[in-house]
């Protein structure tokens, strides 16, 4: 697959290291974008006292490609092609190592798997989910977990943990339709 949004002829340096709200959604220059993100995965896991092995920083490279929600054997028929075998634990240990380092989310309602944009950040974020080109951005969830935590309480349940996923259209699937 390949990005959908391609960056401009002339890219902006990027400005900020924590990328901004929506970023997947919007043209920027995504090999820098990328590089900066395996960059922090490497120092993330380093300093966990882990290892981004070939196929795990592989299979992080296939999910920031175009910032869009995977399955796993989409995940698991890349990694074959570029040589590391094609049996589904292959797949499915990356990508758990991933998720467990905080350097994936699991998209469930897609069944698929998205790679963090804020490493080693503390966030629980709000999934946007495109349904055109399966784009997948992180809006910080803001008021909308004490609003859940609210609602949740009003039924005298208490809420462990939450993932908040919406779906609909990125501003280019948008335009386009
Ligand atoms: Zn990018
Ligand atoms: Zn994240
Ligand atoms: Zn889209």
């Amino acid at each position: 697959m390949t990005n959908p949004h391609p960056a401009p002829p002339n890219p902006v340096p990027n400005p900020a290291r924590t990328p901004s709200p929506g970023l997947a959604f919007r043209e920027h220059d995504h090999t820098t974008c990328a590089l900066d993100i395996l960059a922090r995965a490497e120092a993330l896991t380093g300093a966990a006292g882990a290892r981004l092995t070939p196929v795990r920083r592989r299979t992080l490279e296939i999910l920031l490609e175009a910032h869009a929600a995977l399955g796993a054997y989409e995940v698991l028929d890349r990694l074959a092609a570029d040589g590391f075998g094609r049996q589904p634990p292959v797949a499915y240990r990356a990508l758990e190592f991933l998720v467990e380092h905080g350097l994936a989310h699991r998209i469930r309602r897609m069944n698929a798997f998205a790679a963090c944009m804020h490493p080693g950040e503390a966030h629980q974020p709000v999934f946007l989910i495109c349904r055109g080109c399966n784009a997948v951005a992180e809006a910080p969830a803001g008021g909308v977990r004490p609003a859940l935590d609210a609602a949740a309480h009003l039924a005298g349940f208490t809420v462990e943990r939450a993932s908040i996923e919406a779906l609909g259209l990125c501003p280019q699937c948008r335009a386009a339709a």
